[in-house]
């Protein structure tokens, strides 16, 4: 059985997180999505919060498991059994980010491959961080998130920013 680990601040999930989730989900027979603790990002929503809305934008996607995990991602992945780490490139500063984290990642656990992926075109300059921005200028973001968290996104933010 292969076994992949999605991680991510998914703060808050964009349609491009969805996108990776479903590409994921099509090559690896399970895909663990981890709302991870990221320690130079200051979040929005709560823990509890991206993980219900990952669940929620999953329900139907039978081989994905959505989880939170406060530790080590490497150690995440091995505790799961899962050989592969995805992340999702959109552009080069992704790529500049992800091979430092891949290097890192391969020194401390060399049999955990990283395999990235890249959204559909629509999807490739999408952002957390340019959500939250058009939010705070009134600006729709149907469009870029998925349909059913759409209008609680939108009022989590409104109220927060
Ligand atoms: P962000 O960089 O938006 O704060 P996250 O930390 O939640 O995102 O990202 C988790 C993973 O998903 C990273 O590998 C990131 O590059 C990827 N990702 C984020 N947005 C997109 C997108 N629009 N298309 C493809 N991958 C994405």
């Amino acid at each position: 059985m292969k076994i992949a680990v999605y991680p991510g601040s998914f703060d808050p999930v964009s349609n491009g997180h969805l996108d990776i989730i479903q590409r994921a989900a099509k090559i690896f027979d399970k895909v663990y999505v981890v709302v991870s603790v990221n320690t130079k990002k200051k979040s929005t929503f709560t823990i509890e919060e991206k993980v219900g809305m990952l669940k929620k934008v999953t329900k139907d996607i039978d081989n994905v498991v959505v989880e939170a995990s406060q530790d080590l991602l490497l150690n995440y992945a091995k505790s799961k059994d899962a050989c592969v780490i995805i992340r999702g490139l959109r552009n080069f500063n992704d790529y500049q980010d992800e091979i430092t984290l891949f290097q890192f990642n391969r020194s401390i656990a060399p049999t955990i491959d990283t395999m990235l992926l890249f959204p559909s075109q629509d999807n490739l300059f999408l952002s957390s961080s340019s959500i939250k921005e058009l939010v705070t200028f009134n600006a729709d973001i149907s469009s870029y998130v998925p349909k059913e968290l759409c209008e609680y996104i939108t009022k989590v933010l409104k109220e927060r920013l």
